[in-house]
């Protein structure tokens, strides 16, 4: 194979180890317990994610439920296309859950980081509150 533009050094394409980072995430969730077996006192999990991004139009927010036939999976990669980074809300998603809290509010901020031109590759510090609401089975 000719790669006349690979620098010595120089990691596969953001578009290449997203897809794959995307992968590895679904097969995760592919393995995970469902909410059912993971949470049995649980009728659903809402969950809302709002991006705050200061020097740019944010992403859409993301709003997903799960019934307990879903996946008990809390990992969600970074919004941007050109991010490595993930949101993984699944320890504090569980620790809510234990104590059955029925709401959880906070913010995470993105650890990845961001390939905006060939050269660098700058942290990504794309900010997501999150709100999570938990219905209980009565
Ligand atoms: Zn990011």
């Amino acid at each position: 194979m000719r790669r006349s533009h690979a620098r010595p050094g120089t990691p596969g394409t953001p578009g290449a180890s997203r897809k794959e980072r995307i992968e590895q995430s679904l097969r995760a969730r592919a393995t995970s317990d469902t909410v059912r077996t993971a949470f049995p006192a649980v009728e659903h999990i809402r969950l809302t994610l709002t991006f705050i991004e200061t020097t740019e139009p944010a992403p859409a927010p993301q709003t997903l439920v799960l019934h307990p036939p879903a996946q008990a999976y809390f990992a969600f990669p970074c919004p941007w296309s050109d991010c490595d980074g993930q949101f993984d809300l699944g320890t504090m998603a569980r620790d809510a859950i234990e104590r059955r809290k029925t709401t959880l509010d906070g913010s995470l901020v993105c650890d990845g980081q961001r390939a905006r031109n060939r050269s660098a590759r700058l942290p990504c510090e794309l900010r997501v509150n999150y709100s999570l609401g938990v219905q209980y089975l009565k």
